[in-house]
């Protein structure tokens, strides 16, 4: 009965008579109109953003999903994650539940609903509660830290995210482990106008006693440079104030107790006084070298990061360089004029903000995650395919990871059908899709992709981001997924599954490079301040196979590989930097590595419009979503062989009625009334065949037929 509760539109796209990308994207629209926001694909969900709260997340809903099976309810994201629990229990085996979309889609929320429907079907002895209450808080720390409001989205996550919920033997949860990806740091030093910092500066600012105020030497929101750039300080929906107690609450829950949240707040107010830290040239011309204007707040920061203030000063207006080798190495200061000061510092503010993002993380996971042998059900909540009017290397890295997560929903989604296909012996004809490796090559590939010419050419002390472009041109002339445009020398095209993409190569050496000049490093590992020190000091545990990565990369040095040219001669005895392209393609691959040791879930979000307006359907930019979500691709994988599968005994639960010979109630054999019931019924044999355990049909009308037959009939 469920399932028509609402007759609008198909619940499965896998049942629309008609394929095509339009009739697609009316069936969302019709539902969108009446409030349905969820629609599946056979096993994937679609999500659109209601921006309205629908009443159906409440307790009674939560009791619905419940160990049911996804035909008979109709889709729900309830579905997804009962889905993933049943099978962690009955398989023993991971599961992952990848959430994707744009900006403002609904991700986030998605991952909460998901994280609280796990909590409310699990146990509730005392421990199982204060895991899932260390989970549950974890959320709205990260929020404090790793979001803002943006144009988009008013809680925007400035970071992936992947969240694992360990289980026990018993099914109940014990612990978790959450794994972070690319912050957007150049938020800490810049905002589009009407957007805001990191929310967490704001709670700070308001949430504060008047005390604390002055002993952490705050000022207003408007008097900090780094807050002022998007003349925006408020966020709709959001109190800072009350934001601020949630968060402490938060610290005191995972173990961060209020001396470290002291230390946290004053690294903060240090950060944002570095903004403000302005340098004055003395000297003229090339020879003008930087002084610090204001000696206050040099000092300020000196106590609140617990350095000494002159060495700050020195730390930011000259750079210490090393010249010669072994025991004739000499040092000596190179004076930094403005430009190169302002540069350091917020080099300088931005790592320290990483760092204590990242250092957050970790304390979180400290208090969360055990040593089990149990099995994990990981949630990813991870930024979308992006394609800007500007591209730079962050869409790079944006669209890399989305474009690796498509090749394996690809992978594993054609592996299961045909896995399933074989199991229940059932024939079929395979079909081509669209394989996106070469493109996922183009990126990754070693020794000559993308990210490796780019590390390359970041050890040129002379490469720069046109020498770079001038590189991938030679190399990848021949590469069906690269173009460049021949009048706009700055711009190389990657032709991505989900389309084509201009990046603009301005800037991808220095984000890459992403230096932080060892004077700095220096100063913070002097501080007297623990955390200064800690998060300087912490080195993440090698990624597996990353040794053996590096090795590669010296060899790569001494090879120089790529630069053919070699008109520049690398020292052999210059270690490779860690690059912010290397790091993040690293974790890439520890992420997919997870995610195939995983029976994989989808949930795919979809903003109907650009207004948070609910109700609203801008139809060409869902359309352009649906491509970037490669739903149309999706669905022909999933219509290429059967729409329709279920085992037996659910078939005759569900059609028992239909026919005369299996009326008032079945109870032979499910086959044999099924065969009984579809030639009743007069369904061509050519539409559907019989599996070991299942029935498969292979149209949609076959089955419209039955639905409506049945609708007639309750
Ligand atoms: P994303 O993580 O994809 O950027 P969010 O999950 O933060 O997007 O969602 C943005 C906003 O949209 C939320 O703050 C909320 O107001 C609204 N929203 C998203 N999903 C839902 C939902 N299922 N029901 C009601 N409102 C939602
Ligand atoms: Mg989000």
């Amino acid at each position: 009965m469920a399932t028509k509760q609402k007759n609008v539109g198909v619940d499965d796209l896998v049942m629309l008579t008609e394929v095509s990308e339009k009739s697609l994207l009316d069936n969302l629209n019709q539902r969108y109109k009446d409030g349905v926001i969820y629609t599946s694909i056979g096993p994937v969900l679609i999500s659109l953003n209601p921006y309205k709260q629908l009443g159906i997340y409440g307790k009674d809903q939560i009791n619905l999903y419940k160990g049911k099976h996804e035909f008979e309810i109709p889709p729900h994201i309830y579905s997804i994650a009962d889905k993933a629990y049943r099978s962690l229990l009955s398989e023993r085996e991971n599961q992952c539940i990848i959430i994707s979309g744009e900006s403002g889609a609904g991700k986030t929320e998605a991952s909460k609903y998901i994280m609280q429907y796990i909590a409310s079907i699990t146990g509730s002895s005392t421990e199982v509660e204060r895991v899932k209450k260390q989970i549950l808080e974890s959320n709205p720390l990260l929020e404090a830290f790793g979001n803002a409001k943006t144009l988009r989205n008013n809680n925007s996550s400035r970071f992936g995210k992947y969240m694992e919920i360990q289980f026990n033997l018993g099914g109940d949860p014990e612990g978790g482990k959450i794994t972070n990806y690319l912050l957007e740091k150049s938020r800490v030093i810049n905002q589009t106008v009407g957007e805001r910092n990191f929310h967490i500066f704001y709670q700070l600012l308001r949430g504060a006693s008047a005390e604390e105020k002055s002993k952490l030497h705050l000022l207003s929101p408007e008097s900090y440079v780094y807050l002022n750039k998007g003349k925006c300080y408020t966020a709709d929906g959001i109190d800072d104030n009350v934001a601020f107690k949630q968060t402490r609450h938060a610290m005191k829950i995972v173990g961060i107790d209020e001396p470290l949240q002291e230390q946290i707040f004053r690294l903060l107010s240090a950060i944002l006084l570095l903004g403000n830290l302005n340098f004055t040239a003395t000297g003229t011309g090339n020879n003008s070298n930087a002084t610090i204007s204001d000696k206050n707040i040099a000092n300020t920061i000196g106590e609140l990061m617990g350095v000494d203030p002159i060495l700050l000063e020195q730390s930011l207006i000259s750079r210490m360089i090393s010249t010669g080798q072994g025991a004739r190495v000499s040092n000596y200061q190179v004076p930094q004029n403005v430009e190169q000061a302002l540069y350091a510092r917020d080099a300088f503010a931005k790592a320290l903000y990483s760092k204590l993002f990242d250092f957050i993380v970790r304390k979180i996971n400290e208090s969360i995650e055990v040593k089990t042998s149990g099995k994990v059900i990981g949630v990813l909540d991870i930024y979308g395919f992006e394609i800007f009017e500007n591209n730079s290397f962050e869409q790079f890295c944006i669209n890399y990871v989305n474009e690796t997560l498509q090749q394996i929903f690809i992978d594993l989604t054609l592996k299961t059908e045909q896995e399933e296909y074989v199991s229940e012996g059932i024939k079929w004809i395979p079909v081509d899709y669209i394989n996106n490796k070469p493109c996922v090559d183009l990126i990754e590939k070693k020794p000559i992709g993308i990210l490796s010419l780019l590390d390359e050419e970041c050890l040129f002390p002379e490469g720069n981001d046109a020498s770079l472009m001038e590189k991938l041109n030679k190399h990848f002339a021949n590469n069906s997924h690269y173009s460049n445009v021949q009048q706009v020398r700055n711009q190389f095209i990657i032709d991505h599954y989900a389309g084509k993409v201009f990046y603009n190569i301005n800037g991808f050496l220095d984000k890459n490079r992403d230096t932080l000049f060892n004077d700095l490093v220096t100063l913070a590992l002097s501080s007297k301040v623990a955390l200064v020190n800690e998060i300087f000091t912490y080195v993440a545990p090698p990624l597996e196979d990353v040794e053996q990565e590096k090795k590669n990369r010296d060899k790569m040095v001494r090879g120089g590989y790529a630069n053919t040219g070699a008109k520049s001669v690398i020292p052999t005895d210059k270690k490779r930097p860690i690059t912010a392209g290397f790091q993040f393609k690293n974790q890439v691959g520890a992420l997919l590595k997870s995610l195939y040791s995983c029976s994989p879930h989808y949930i795919r979000c979809i903003k109907p419009n650009e207004n948070k307006r609910s109700l609203d359907w801008d139809q060409e930019k869902c359309s352009e979503q649906v491509r970037y979500l490669g739903l149309y691709e999706n669905l022909l994988v999933r219509r290429a062989g059967y729409c329709y599968r279920q085992t037996f005994a659910k078939f005759m639960r569900r059609y028992y009625m239909l026919a005369k010979s299996t009326w008032p109630k079945w109870t032979g054999d499910a086959q044999q009334g099924a065969q009984l019931l579809l030639d009743e019924l007069g369904i061509p044999k050519q539409e559907y065949q019989f599996g070991k355990t299942k029935i498969f049909i292979r149209n949609p009308q076959p089955l419209h037929s039955l639905e409506d037959k049945r609708v007639v009939r309750i």
